[in-house]
């Protein structure tokens, strides 16, 4: 599924970066426009965790339990093949440069003389 996609590859980029709960996690996919409830994204935390992408951890925060989740080795991998094809849909679909060149050469080939600046700008 679609959404669950990028549910799932969302979860992998957190959880890579640093242990995250729950309600964490779903106030995160809110702020980017992913109304997911914990009857969503519960299951999806589980079956991650199932297929050996995730470890939770209890935690005692302010007398309650929390689960931390935290990507494993395997989840990291597995978001990487994930970028790489996120890559590939973001070229195409964003930048509108299909991954194969056109059959037909009626496009002026002028891509060599504008160079353009690293979309992620991060020179420093
Ligand atoms: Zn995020």
């Amino acid at each position: 599924m679609f959404f669950g996609g990028f549910v799932r590859m969302h979860i992998l980029y957190h959880t890579v970066k640093e242990p995250i709960f729950g309600v964490e996690m779903m106030e995160e996919l809110r702020r980017h426009g992913y109304d997911v409830g914990p009857g969503t994204l519960y299951p999806i935390l589980h079956q991650l965790e199932k297929v050996g992408y995730l470890v939770s951890q209890g935690e005692v925060v302010a007398g309650k339990t929390r689960k931390y989740y935290r990507a494993t080795p395997e989840g990291a991998a597995a978001l990487d093949a994930t970028k790489a094809k996120l890559r590939e849909l973001v070229k195409e679909v964003i930048d509108d440069k299909p991954p194969k060149p056109s059959i037909k050469s009626d496009q002026p080939k002028d891509s060599k003389s504008r160079a353009k600046p690293s979309p992620t700008g991060d020179s420093a």
